[in-house]
């Protein structure tokens, strides 16, 4: 058995290091934040997550809020019309794999970070810098870095062949409310797109004071949706909320006349560039530590696919290492293990990217056509819990024509 130590206590750190104790490993977390730091603090995402990343969670015996959180059972997607007129898209459908869930994380990485320490492993409340990993590698056989946007991760190189972007593609915000009106029909991410503006969407989720509405905001740089510089109390962050619903969205705005915030610390607006990374770090010493999850491949939020990706991510460095056996973790295995993962989530990073940029033709006839076949709808819709299915019909002009034609006869 090995003694290994990850830095970052997140959905990736977390669910890699349960899995470790699990097998018989040695395991140290770093987190730079205490439980009660994280349950007390800002939300920090929506981590909406999808039945195919939910499974690996609940493979490990780690699913502890499923009967309390509420269901997302599909998606519904809408493009308002250019003269204001309503709406030119609306279509939705059902997820066909189970439904998604999205439970805070100042909900889940408490309730884990007390179940590593159940389960053997260790917690160390530190913020690793570089000469810190030097120390970590010469006391462990593998040091995994899974420290999200943290500082620590820009050891990692950036890989400019697999990072498009330089610079933000939006301003983002997060409100999280009660007293929305739902959905009708079935529960869903309501995912509403603003050509040349932005996107909005929200679904349900649970939070640290019971259910609750997740708003996201998605403001293309520059654009009337990238207004939160001059935002900062609570208050004015819910009524800037409500202003780009009336404004732009006025369907969305219907259902939250009665809206509050969970809480003072339910708010978040911020951004990044979405960046991959070269895996392996070598310090300074030569020694080596291998980067995990956002830390090497963060993703824009706008198709929810981190916290996804993270939990594949997690479930493949487990199975690496399983198969690994006594070997030594030098850069071979390390980059092979990044390999693999990257074998599964550089869809949903390349799908994410190319959602970034301005909808080429042949998506706009994709999702247009969506409002005449549900099959098209459906399609789109479980792309989300594997967007691998999008490189076979959506995301080259050929492949578009040849199934809008085969739907179509
Ligand atoms: C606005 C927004 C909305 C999002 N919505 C979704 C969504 O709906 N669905 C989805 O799948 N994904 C979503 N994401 C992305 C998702 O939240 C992340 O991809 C996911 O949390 C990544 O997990 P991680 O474990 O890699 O990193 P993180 O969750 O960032 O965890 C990293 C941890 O490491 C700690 N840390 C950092 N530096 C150090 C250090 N030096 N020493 C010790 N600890 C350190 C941090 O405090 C943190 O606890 C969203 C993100 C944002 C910003």
């Amino acid at each position: 058995m090995s003694k290994i130590l990850i830095v970052g206590a997140g959905q990736a750190g977390l669910q890699l290091a349960l899995g470790l104790v699990q097998d018989g490993h040695d395991v140290t977390v770093v987190s730079n934040r205490t439980a009660e730091d994280i349950r007390g603090g800002k939300v920090m995402s929506s981590q909406c997550m999808f039945h195919d990343a939910l499974q690996h969670e609940r493979d490990l015996g780690l699913d502890f809020w499923e009967d309390e959180c509420p269901d997302i059972e599909g998606i519904s997607f809408v493009v308002p019309a250019p003269d204001g007129s309503g709406k030119a898209i609306d279509w939705a459908a059902r997820l066909d794999h189970g439904p998604a869930q999205s439970v805070d994380q100042r909900v889940k990485m408490p309730g884990w970070m007390e179940e590593l320490e159940k389960q053997g492993g260790k917690l160390v409340l530190h913020d690793a810098s570089v000469p810190d990993l030097e120390g970590y590698a010469g006391e462990n056989d593998l040091v995994i870095v899974a420290a999200g946007k943290g500082e620590v991760a820009q050891l990692f190189e950036r890989d400019a062949a697999r990072s498009p972007y330089s610079a933000p593609q939006r301003a983002l915000a997060l409100t999280y409310v009660t007293g929305m009106t739902p959905r009708p029909e079935f529960t869903a991410v309501c995912f509403n797109l603003i050509p040349t503006v932005g996107e909005y969407f929200v679904f349900p989720a649970l939070t640290t004071t019971g259910e609750c509405e997740i708003m996201v905001f998605e403001g293309v740089p520059g654009g009337p949706m990238d207004c939160w510089g001059d935002v900062s109390a609570p208050a004015e962050h819910l009524a800037k909320s409500k202003w780009i619903l009336e404004t732009f969205l006025p369907w969305e705005a219907e259902r939250c006349h009665d809206v509050e915030l969970t809480d003072d610390n339910g708010i978040l607006a911020g951004r990044f560039p979405p960046t991959v990374r070269k895996p392996v770090g070598e310090l300074p010493s030569g020694a080596l530590v291998l980067g995990l999850a956002d830390a090497v491949v963060l993703n824009d939020p706008i198709t929810g696919q981190g916290s996804n990706n993270a939990s594949k991510a997690a479930a493949s460095y487990l199975a690496s290492i399983r198969e690994h056996g006594d070997g030594p973790f030098d850069r071979a295995f390390m980059e092979q293990a990044f390999d693999r993962s990257w074998d599964e989530v550089q869809y949903s990073t390349i799908w994410t990217n190319a959602l970034l940029g301005p909808p080429p033709e042949h998506v706009l006839q994709l999702l247009q056509a969506g409002n005449e076949h549900q099959e098209i709808a459906s399609r789109f819709v479980n792309g989300f819990n594997d967007p691998r299915d999008f490189f076979d019909w959506f995301m080259d002009p050929e492949s578009a024509s040849q199934y809008l034609a085969q739907v179509a006869a």
